[in-house]
Formats: C-alpha cells, structure tokens, sequence
C-alpha cells in the first residue's frame, strides 16, 4: 500500500492529525481524538505530548504510516483505544487489556486513591483482598502503594486472571491469584482475615444495555458487565457473605456501585451487618460504596 491508498495525504505528522480529527471529531469530539492521536502515538512511536506537539512537520516512516491507517478504521469502528494500543494506564501503572477483560475507568482510579487516603501507611503486613479483580488493576494498583501488603485476587475468568498475572508480573507486584466463583455459597479463602476487601463486580442490568455505547457493548466482556434485571445485587450480597466471613473487624469494605442502585446497595449493606457511606465520582454520580462492619 502506498500513502495515497492509505488515505493519508502525506507522511508528514501534521496531515496525519487533521486526517483523525477530520474523520473522527464527528464521531469522538475533537478533545478525545487529540487524547487518541496522543496515545497513538505514545504506543506507535514512543514520543510523548511534548514530542508530538514540536514534531508537527516531520514525516514518519511508511510501516508506522500503516500503523495508523488501521489505527483509524479501528476506531471508526468504535474499537476502544485501549485494545488498538494493548494498554491502558491505571494509578500510574501500565495495565495490558483484551476483550477477556473490562478496561479499567478512571472512575475506578478513584476508588483506588480514595482507599490509599484512607487507609494508613501499614507498617505491619496487612491483607487486602480483591474480589472480580479482571485485569488486576485494583489489586496491582495496591500492592505498588503498599509493597508490605499481602494482596489476594480473585476472579471467575481463567483468561482474565491470566492476564492479570502478566500485568502484576510486568509491574513488578507480588499478588496470590485465585481463579473462583464468588457466588458459589463455598467460596472460602486464607488467610481468613482481611484488612480490606475490594471490588468492581459485574452491575450493569440487562436492561440497561440500550443506553450503553457501541465500544462497550462489542468489546468489554458481558461476564465482567451484566446481571440479571430480577437480581441485580447478586454479586454485592456474595461479597457481603464473603466479608462477613473475611473482613477484619476494624477492616474496610469498598464496592464500585451502579449510580442508579446506590441505595438498594447500601440497604442491602446495613441488612448484613455494615455501616456503609455512599461516595459520589468525579461526575457527581453514586460510584462507590465504603463500609466497616457494625460491632455489636
Ligand atoms: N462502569 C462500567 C460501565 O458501565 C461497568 C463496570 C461493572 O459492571 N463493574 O462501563
């Protein structure tokens, strides 16, 4: 192929740029397709922001030129940016994604920060327990705040604790995998007590898929997303057995929530025995749910 049935007007940067921003600003907004042509070029090139804006005029190699051709079909075709680059970005740690896993949001990044705030610098070991941990974005985001901590994770999916263990081992995090249903009534671990228990667990109701967006209904894994509109709680009712069982009596549980089930969730909490606060995202919307145990 060459630059003219690529499309592209030239090799040079500056063409490049218009060519995404004129074919996808409709589609993203002009901000977004700025962010992707900056990632792009990050993974492609290894240049960054800086390197991009003073670069305008340059030209690019022909196979890098290809590189971005199918960069753009990809996501004219609504195919996450994550999954073009192989990659996200996560606390500050460099978190591999497929389709076997739910790319990590920055709403989940908030979570994280909020924990690292409230818990204090452990000096003594401490346990932390990641339930539906997908990528292992939380559990690994954890165990590099915290190197002292023994980090346990779990999640159902072979393949996505597979690549949650090339993410801990590419970010030098020590954290015991356990592949496990945590629905089923059996679910047991050890050690036995947590100082902390975490999860972003599947929350999204089949009901709300009409409103939900093409890359992320084609790309993120239906296991990682849905429940069932008549037992939507499932997975936060499993988590509170598992915590009555396994979170420490001073220890802390944190649970991503769906915005419009806020306060079913902590109902639900309050019935097994919690005392949970509801904490609002950077949107303003309910994201998530921190809770200790009500001593009695
Ligand atoms: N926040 C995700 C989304 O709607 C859902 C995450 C989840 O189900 N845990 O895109």
């Amino acid at each position: 192929m060459n630059t003219t049935d690529l499309r592209f007007r030239s090799n040079r940067v500056r063409d490049i740029l218009s060519l995404f921003h004129e074919e996808l600003d409709g589609m993203y907004g002009g901000g977004e397709v700025g962010v992707f042509c900056e990632m792009l070029f990050e993974a492609f090139l290894s240049w960054d922001k800086v390197r991009l804006l003073t670069s305008r005029e340059q030209t690019i190699d022909q196979s890098d030129l290809l590189r971005f051709h199918w960069a753009l079909e990809d996501l004219k075709q609504s195919r996450p940016i994550q999954h073009i680059i192989g990659y996200t970005d996560f606390c500050g740690c460099r978190i591999a994604v497929s389709p076997d896993v739910l790319i990590p949001r920055p709403e989940t990044e908030e979570i994280v920060n909020w924990i690292l705030h409230t818990i204090h610098y452990p000096l003594s070991t401490i346990h932390l327990l990641d339930l539906c941990t997908g990528s292992g974005c939380i559990a690994i985001a954890l165990k590099k705040a915290f190197p002292k901590a023994d980090v346990t994770a779990v999640d159902i999916s072979p393949a996505a604790i597979e690549i949650a263990r090339r993410n801990a081992e590419n970010n030098g995090a020590d954290i015991h995998f356990v592949q496990a249903d945590i629905l089923d009534p059996s679910f047991l671990l050890s050690p036995s007590s947590f100082h902390l228990i975490v999860s972003n667990p599947p929350y999204v109701m089949e009901k709300e898929r009409a409103k939900m967006q093409r890359n992320v209904l084609d790309y993120d894994p239906a296991l990682a997303l849905f429940v069932p509109d008549d037992d939507p709680l499932r997975f936060y009712h499993a988590i509170g057995i598992i915590a009555q069982k396994h979170l420490d009596k001073e220890g802390l549980l944190a649970v991503e929530i769906n915005e419009t089930l806020s306060e079913e969730t902590c109902a639900l909490m309050r019935e097994q025995g919690f005392i949970p606060t509801i904490h609002n995202d950077f949107r303003g919307k309910p994201r998530w749910i921190s809770a200790k145990k009500k001593l009695s």
